[in-house]
């Protein structure tokens, strides 16, 4: 009915508007609308007053696993894991969880390190069975990690900083700014 497929549409300008405000790029627009890609760029043009950027994703599970992406990415899925039990659309439940990951941070003042971009491409790697979330020995807390890496006695990011971060004066600083557990030994950010 052409009634029906207006009312689509409008739900996909919606969503494409709405994931395009949150920084997303072309290639996630176009996997998760049935917009052209054209009528996607002049939208993104229109709500962010500027042309997308071009070329490929990121494409990296490692990415995931430095320090500070770590942090960001697991309160992320610690948030997802939540929404996405709520919710049908698996993209709907990506960008709300990403709204309260964005609530969260700037809570803490802290800036976001993970985009919608990466948050969506962070799902998909768990789909396909890249990714795993892992708890942590001594925390408890849910961590992303490699599918493939020994899960047995592991201990995360916050609770065995790189040696390199070492400690600065800031009480666990990563730690309440992530809103992960605390832990006396979290050195600042860097
Ligand atoms: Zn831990």
């Amino acid at each position: 009915m052409a009634t029906r497929s207006v009312v689509l549409e409008v739900r996909q300008i919606a969503l494409a508007t709405e994931l395009i405000s949150l920084g997303a790029r072309l290639p996630l627009l176009e996997a998760e609308t049935s917009l052209s890609r054209d009528r996607l760029t002049r939208l993104y043009k229109e709500v962010r007053g500027e042309s997308p950027p071009k070329g490929m994703l990121p494409f990296s599970a490692d990415w995931f696993m430095s320090w500070q992406a770590n942090a960001h990415s697991s309160l992320f899925y610690n948030i997802f894991r939540v929404i996405r039990g709520h919710d049908g659309a698996p993209i709907q439940s990506i960008v709300k969880s990403y709204r309260l990951y964005l609530e969260h941070v700037q809570l803490h003042a802290v800036e976001p390190v993970l985009s919608i971009t990466r948050a969506w491409t962070l799902v998909r790697y768990f789909a396909a069975g890249l990714l795993e979330g892992v708890a942590c020995t001594r925390c408890g807390g849910h961590f992303v990690a490699h599918a493939h890496d020994p899960k047995s006695g592991f201990v995360c990011g916050l609770c065995r900083p790189p040696a390199r971060a070492g400690k600065r004066g800031r009480r666990a600083g990563a730690a309440r700014e992530t809103g992960l557990p605390e832990h006396n030994d979290a050195p600042a950010r860097g």
